[in-house]
């Protein structure tokens, strides 16, 4: 990677004793592992909204699609405050050229999901989202973003980091002059990843790399990000996991021994039927392109996706 991944992320998950109580809810994970490979960019709505530490905590009430932003107990309606910060904080946050934001789930400010909301007789469905991460997805929709509590999951949290480091990608791609030339050798690079997700998506993508010539660049590129982002948004299976890699194993049927390719394909099938994580089968495909000095396999971007230190292939 050639500049760093900058990601938001609420201000408390990195340890900082922001909440309305003085406390904190640092996640080590996020803080030390993820932390070594991404920037993060700090943001808490509450204290930059300008309510104190600590703070009478807030709840949304009302209806679930336009809540108010009220104190919980004394019930004083700060709707419009924290409306107008946040509109004028994500205007601020397109310079730092954003790959994701991390939020902290369940905060009326900052949860991107399921935040309670109350009724005015004080009954609460979860079903709603936090001012601050509403505001957020509106003005970026095309980023990814994730709460903390979903990356406990280790399947969404490998999903949700292959995305930023393939949207850094995509970005880097951009910033550079754009050409046909550049989003084939793009899409070349990233065929096995998108298969991966979504046949569908690796069968539309195709047809469209294929008529580039034929469409106005802009229409092009727009058309390609919409269907890429839209693409890694879709979750892999051990299915889909094991049809790339017999996929793959296509490139070297010349080549591999009648052993080596047994080996191969008994190591797919335990993978897909859970025996044993997808690092194990994916290690030794990235053995056999080495050994057999594959060009195209090296460069598809599914066989390292992320640094392998995050190991999150090693639980999924
Ligand atoms: S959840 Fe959001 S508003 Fe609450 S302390 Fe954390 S960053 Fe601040």
């Amino acid at each position: 990677m050639e500049t760093t991944i900058k990601l938001g992320i609420s201000s408390c998950l990195l340890g900082e004793a922001v909440r309305w109580n003085g406390d904190h809810k640092l996640d080590r994970f996020l803080a030390d592992t993820l932390g070594k490979f991404v920037e993060y960019v700090p943001v808490c709505p509450e204290v930059e909204c300008g309510f104190g530490i600590p703070r009478e905590p807030f709840r949304l009430v009302g209806d679930p699609d336009s809540p108010r932003f009220v104190t919980s107990r004394t019930k004083i309606d700060y709707t419009e405050r924290m409306t107008e910060w946040a509109r004028k904080r994500v205007i601020e946050l397109e310079k730092e050229d954003l790959c994701g934001f991390i939020f902290k789930s369940r905060s009326p400010s900052s949860g991107m999901e399921r935040v309670k909301v109350y009724s005015e007789k004080g009954m609460p469905v979860k079903k709603g989202v936090g001012m601050f991460a509403r505001a957020f997805m509106e003005h970026f929709p095309l980023l990814p973003v994730e709460e903390d509590g979903r990356l406990h999951d280790l399947k969404l949290r490998e999903n949700f980091i292959e995305r930023i480091f393939a949207f850094k990608r995509w970005r880097e791609g951009l910033e550079e002059k754009q050409n046909r030339g550049g989003l084939v050798d793009f899409h070349t690079r990233h065929k096995m990843l998108i298969l991966s997700h979504s046949p569908a998506h690796h069968r539309l993508m195709g047809k469209l790399v294929a008529r580039a010539k034929e469409v106005p660049l802009k229409e092009l590129y727009e058309e390609y990000q919409k269907l890429f982002l839209e693409a890694l948004r879709l979750k892999t299976t051990p299915k889909k996991n094991a049809n790339v890699m017999i996929h793959i194993l296509g490139y070297f049927k010349k080549q591999l021994s009648a052993d080596e390719k047994q080996e191969l394909l008994e190591i797919i099938g335990l993978y897909r039927e859970g025996t044993v994580p997808l690092i194990v089968p994916i290690t030794l495909v990235n053995h056999y392109v080495r050994k057999y000095d594959q060009p195209y396999l090296r460069e598809q971007y599914y066989l390292h996706p992320h640094p392998l230190e995050l190991q999150l292939r090693n639980h999924v």
